[in-house]
């Protein structure tokens, strides 16, 4: 396995330079804004919803109610109920097609015609699958769409239905005001995302390249962050950590278990398990999470912020490692991080296991190489009858260049929406789709303007929700985001 650490090195520190000095550009936002007039409607109470953001609700909330996991779930239902409302509104039908390579796994590509300028199109994608969800760990049915205490909680409403919806939403507002692009804009909304074995980009890729090519793509794995309400900072994925897990498996003679020997395959995975719980990974920090520290540590106060400054000095303070390390948000921007996932083990209640297994899954920093955190955990357990093997070879995913036309406009969109609020680059814990793409050669900026507190992440959780103010801000932000990119006189 080969790192991608020599394509990370030396592209990142003048993209950077770059993008720093583009943050520091001022724009006159009523110049630029495409939708001045609706600055406040963010604030619009929920029950008096304009007409762009009662269809982004009435879209998320028919996605939500439409089943689309893996195991029982259909995203071809998904598909063509977002393809029926753009036919609707007049879209040609050879420009919304729902296609897949299954009859549960369909996607939907939509095609937004503009002036031919000689301008790529912009790609805008969301994944229509969702994680499992058992209605007996939530309080709230996981697949009816429920408005309460401000937020829209239901599976899907954080990852990734939320942002499928108002792409849908936006593209419709745009061909009713008569937007006319300067390149075409595309969205699709994608299978498999997830899990599963018929991932709709990677389909998509291989059988339509036509359909998806672009000059980059807006995806999720980006956001804002909120503290007590207030906006603190906007994110942006450029950089992602690679996906990968590990079985752990002992095997065992096995025996009656009236007869039991302290030789027991279950004991051993557990303490091969509880091993790797007390295992931390060497803090290592690369440009992108260097930059995210610094910028993060002027947006915060006290012991967080003197952390964040310890953990940029060489070598990093270790208070600043313990204290960071405590939260999960910042730990896992430090580190590569395992952690066991699944268990399976014992064929009876009154035998003694011939076979216990762990799934142990790992984010791996970009760079990395996953072979050496294989030899790691190997070191770690320091016990040869647990074998450990990779479930699928990891899929490496270099950093998205920087560009100013993106970051311009994310910049000048963000100070509009929430003047002050610094534009922060991040390195997402969690791999999205966009590597496909990455490696397709499309470059891919999570981006949303979808602000969620820090301390309530519970996208793949139970009762998962999204503050109802943040997704009808974030609607209107992409909305103007990707007017700013499809609009050659903004540049
Ligand atoms: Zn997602």
């Amino acid at each position: 396995m080969t790192t991608n650490q020599s394509t990370f090195r030396p592209a990142l520190p003048l993209i950077w330079l770059a993008f720093l000095v583009v943050s520091c550009g001022s724009e006159d936002p009523a110049a630029t804004s495409p939708a001045t007039t609706t600055e406040s409607s963010v604030d619009t109470p929920v029950s008096d919803l304009l007409p762009h953001q009662q269809m982004a609700r009435d879209f998320l909330r028919e996605l939500i109610e439409i089943d689309t996991t893996h195991s029982t779930g259909n995203t071809t239902i998904a598909a063509e109920a977002m393809a029926a409302h753009l036919i609707a509104e007049g879209f040609a039908a050879e420009d919304v097609q729902v296609l897949g390579p299954s009859e549960t796994k369909g996607n939907l590509v939509v095609r937004y015609r503009g002036r031919d300028v000689g301008r790529e199109p912009l790609l805008l994608l969301a994944h229509i699958d969702v994680v499992e969800a058992d209605a007996a760990d939530w309080t709230l049915d996981p697949f009816t769409f429920t408005e309460q205490d401000g937020y829209y909680y239901g599976r899907g409403t954080t990852d990734d239905k939320d942002e499928a919806a108002i792409h849908i939403a936006n593209l419709i507002r745009l061909k009713r005001e008569g937007y006319q692009p300067d390149r075409d804009i595309i969205v699709a909304l994608t299978a498999d995302e997830e899990g599963g074995t018929e991932n709709g980009v990677i389909w998509l890729l291989k059988n339509h390249p036509d359909l998806i090519d672009a000059e980059y793509a807006l995806n999720e794995g980006g956001g804002g962050t909120l503290r007590d309400g207030q906006h603190i900072a906007n994110g942006v994925q450029a950089s992602e950590k690679v996906y990968q897990s590990f079985t752990l498996e002992v095997t065992n003679p096995g025996g009656h278990s009236s007869l039991p020997v302290k030789d027991n395959a279950i004991y051993r995975l557990a303490d091969a398990l509880i091993r790797i719980r007390a295992y931390d990974f060497p803090v290592i920090l690369n440009e992108v999470t260097q930059i995210f520290f610094e910028r993060s540590a002027e947006t915060e106060e006290g012991d967080l912020a003197t952390a964040m400054r310890g953990i940029l000095q060489y070598p990093p303070d270790p208070a600043a490692v313990a204290y960071l390390s405590r939260i999960p948000f910042y730990n896992s921007r430090l580190r590569t991080t395992c952690v066991a996932t699944m268990l399976d083990a014992g064929h009876a209640e009154n035998a003694l296991p011939q076979r216990a297994q762990a799934t142990v899954n790992c984010r791996v920093l970009p760079g990395e190489s996953v072979d050496a955190v294989q030899d790691t955990l190997v070191t770690v357990i320091g016990d040869e009858q647990v074998t450990i093997t990779p479930v699928l070879a990891a899929i490496l995913s270099a950093p998205s260049p920087l560009t100013p036309e993106v970051f311009n406009a994310i910049e000048g969109v963000t100070e509009e929406m929430w003047p002050g609020v610094p534009v922060i680059p991040i390195m997402s814990t969690g791999a999205t789709d966009g590597l496909y793409l990455r490696n397709a050669g499309i470059p891919v900026y999570g981006v949303s303007g979808i602000f969620s507190d820090i301390d309530d992440n519970r996208s793949h959780g139970q009762n998962e929700r999204i503050l109802i103010k943040s997704y009808f801000e974030g609607q209107e932000f992409l909305y103007r985001l990707i007017t700013r990119l499809s609009r050659s006189d903004e540049e």
